[in-house]
């Protein structure tokens, strides 16, 4: 969560579980973020980062979480903390980003990154070329994944809990998927397990109905089983969507619910929630694209629309 104050510019990217870094933290290489052409290490990036933030006198505290977005004397807002403190703010941006649900299957630590994935980038295709892979998940994010992978990969596997892909999965996405030869889809079933000596060799396949399990040949587990936005410190104050992201921008201005923006003259910035002054940057916002370089620009914008409304 970023507090703005103006003169002085405090930031807390306060750190639970994983400290500075969030998610990105978490990623052995990014490989699509600019200036990297041969990738970055989550870890180094967010150190880059952290440093950057430094020079340009941000205060970085990593001790406590934020708990609650409440109102505070003469229209600031006031950010409780988990030790009993708060802060006290005229404008702030929300970016507590979102958890990825991760595979509740056996060994996948040992495999994040590294044979299991929760994103798809472009080069996946490439890098899966003449393989064996899975995706887990029934959404469209799951469902474009496998068609995305199916270009280059020997065969995709598209596993899922339920009975069919037509509940959860648009219907353009599912004649896609059809028409794919080397697109195979499993339902009733869930990846039990992944094993390999140095990287991904196999994954367990339990099947639902019967319990059955069977062992098959992979190369790469990509888990698509979507995220849960980090809302628990804003959801009394602000307006979220139906999945649970915060609305901004034309979101909050239609808002009916009893979060709503305010009349006060003008229209909510692009990244404003329904509290005139607070906004919301990266995942945990509506319609975000969940990547590094969204988030970041998404932090750019919040920052110049906080300096708009300061000096308005
Ligand atoms: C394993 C993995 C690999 C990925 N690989 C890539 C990739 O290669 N390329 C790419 O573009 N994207 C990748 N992503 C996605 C990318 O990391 C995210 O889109 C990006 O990190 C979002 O940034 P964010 O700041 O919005 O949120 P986050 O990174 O989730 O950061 C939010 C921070 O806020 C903290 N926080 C949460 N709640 C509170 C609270 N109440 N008080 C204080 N702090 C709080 C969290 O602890 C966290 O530190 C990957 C994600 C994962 C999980």
């Amino acid at each position: 969560m970023t507090i703005q104050d103006s003169p002085a510019t405090q930031i807390r990217a306060e750190g639970f579980p994983d400290l500075a870094g969030g998610q990105a933290g978490t990623s052995t290489r990014i490989e699509n973020y600019v200036g990297f052409p041969t990738g970055i290490s989550g870890t180094e990036l967010t150190r880059k980062a952290t440093l950057q933030a430094r020079r340009f006198d941000a205060v970085l505290s990593s001790f406590h979480s934020a708990v609650e977005l409440a109102r505070g004397p003469e229209g600031l807002v006031r950010v409780d903390l988990d030790d009993g403190q708060h802060a006290l703010a005229r404008t702030v941006v929300v970016a507590t980003g979102a958890h990825w649900r991760t595979l509740a299957a056996d060994n996948v630590e040992r495999f994040t990154d590294a044979g299991v994935y929760h994103a798809v980038m472009p080069t996946d295709a490439e890098r899966c070329r003449d393989e064996d892979v899975i995706v887990v998940g029934g959404g469209n994010s799951a469902g474009q994944a496998a068609v995305h992978l199916s270009r280059a990969a020997r065969s995709v596997r598209l596993i899922i809990r339920g009975e069919r892909l037509a509940a959860t999965m648009s219907h353009y996405l599912l004649e896609r998927i059809e028409s794919r030869p080397n697109i195979e889809i499993i339902t009733e079933t869930e990846v039990s397990a992944v094993h390999g000596n140095g990287r991904l060799e196999h994954a367990d396949l339990r099947n639902g109905t019967d319990g059955n399990s069977e062992r098959i040949a992979v190369s790469a587990v990509f888990v698509m089983i979507g995220a849960d936005p980090c809302t628990d410190a804003v959801r009394m104050m602000l307006d979220l969507d139906e999945a649970g992201y915060i609305t901004c921008g034309a979101g909050a201005a239609a808002c009916e619910g009893p979060n709503r923006w305010p009349s006060t003259g003008r229209q909510p910035h692009l990244l404003e929630t329904v509290w005139p002054g607070v906004f919301a940057a990266g995942d945990v916002r509506a319609g975000a694209t969940k990547r590094v370089a969204g988030a970041v620009g998404d932090g750019a914008l919040a920052v110049r629309f906080a300096h708009q409304v300061l000096e308005a």
